[in-house]
């Protein structure tokens, strides 16, 4: 058995390192972006709300009209064969629908396509460094793009479509941050690159709910915040009125709830992670050791 352990992928039935893992070059999935997916951490030896992530995965497949020929059963236990072989208990993991091939010579028409399924997973990710989100992150307001707009890509259908993300990270890098932020057209918060915005306002907590994908993270954190006596709201947020909140936080499958201490030149709870989002940061990693969310790989040993 070839080393697993950098990671491993699932394509046609075949499980592979992830170093060999590829799809070919006139794969639409490649060509156009065609691609739906999503990414459900692997914690401890057990997925994180598993069916949350199958089932917004499922939606995405429909609402992209990719038919992938494989049942949510057999997807889940593909992605549970897949990481068990890897021997990974804390990983980050894909599962994507892609367009595929047009066998028609020169068809445009996206209904020749052979869809297919394929997945991968690779040791946990953190999209920011936990020593980094521990301090408080920075953010970078992108300038020279809008997020696409939710009529023109649907955010909550989990796509490729990141040139707009892509542009920002530049940006954000060009000028020391971290990451980015992105606005729609009117001059609200939207999200950034794979991850949602929260904007604490004494004790309430704003996130959008338009133009965005609604993270299963965000999910969590709203319940997170409910349970802590926080008030909910989920609604556009103006960018004047994000300046003037007491915290800010992103929120990822890749490493949960990371505080925000800047913005541009704006510094946010003194310049560190704010007490509210190191208190949320906190709760998320232990829910995610909570048996009610989890679903232990060893449940499949015996199925597979
Ligand atoms: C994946 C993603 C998020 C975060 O969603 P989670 O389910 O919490 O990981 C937010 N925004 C975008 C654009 C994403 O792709």
């Amino acid at each position: 058995m070839s080393d697993l352990s950098h990671g491993a992928a699932w394509i046609g039935g075949r499980i592979l390192p992830i170093a060999e893992a590829s799809i070919p070059v006139t794969d639409w999935g490649l060509t156009h972006s065609d691609i739906a997916y999503d990414v459900v951490p692997v914690w401890k030896g057990a997925f994180f709300r598993l069916n949350d992530y199958v089932d917004r995965f499922m939606d995405s497949l429909a609402y992209w009209r990719m038919d992938v020929g494989m049942s949510t059963d057999e997807i889940t236990a593909a992605l549970a064969q897949m990481v068990t072989a890897s021997g990974l208990q804390d990983a980050y993991v894909a599962m994507v629908g892609s367009r595929g091939r047009n066998p028609i010579p020169g068809s445009r028409d996206p209904r020749d396509c052979d869809n297919h399924f394929y997945a991968w997973c690779v040791p946990y990710v953190h999209i920011v460094k936990p020593e980094q989100a521990q301090r408080g992150t920075s953010v970078w307001i992108a300038k020279s793009v809008r997020r696409i707009p939710k009529d023109s890509v649907n955010p909550k259908a989990k796509n490729y479509h990141w040139g707009d993300f892509t542009s920002g990270l530049f940006e954000a890098k060009d000028h020391g941050f971290e990451t980015t932020l992105l606005l729609d057209h009117q001059g609200n918060v939207t999200e950034g690159p794979g991850f949602n915005v929260f904007a604490l306002f004494g004790r309430t907590l704003v996130t959008s709910d338009h133009g965005v994908l609604h993270g299963i993270t965000r999910g969590t954190v709203l319940e997170m915040a409910q349970a802590r006596g926080l008030n909910i709201e989920t609604r556009a947020l103006p960018l004047e009125e994000f300046w003037t909140a007491d915290e800010v936080m992103l929120s990822s499958s890749g490493g949960g709830v990371i505080p925000v201490a800047r913005v541009d030149e704006h510094h946010f709870s003194n310049g560190a992670a704010g007490p509210v989002a190191r208190q949320l940061r906190s709760d998320y990693f232990s829910w995610l050791e909570q048996d009610r969310f989890r679903t232990l790989l060893t449940a499949w040993t015996a199925k597979v």
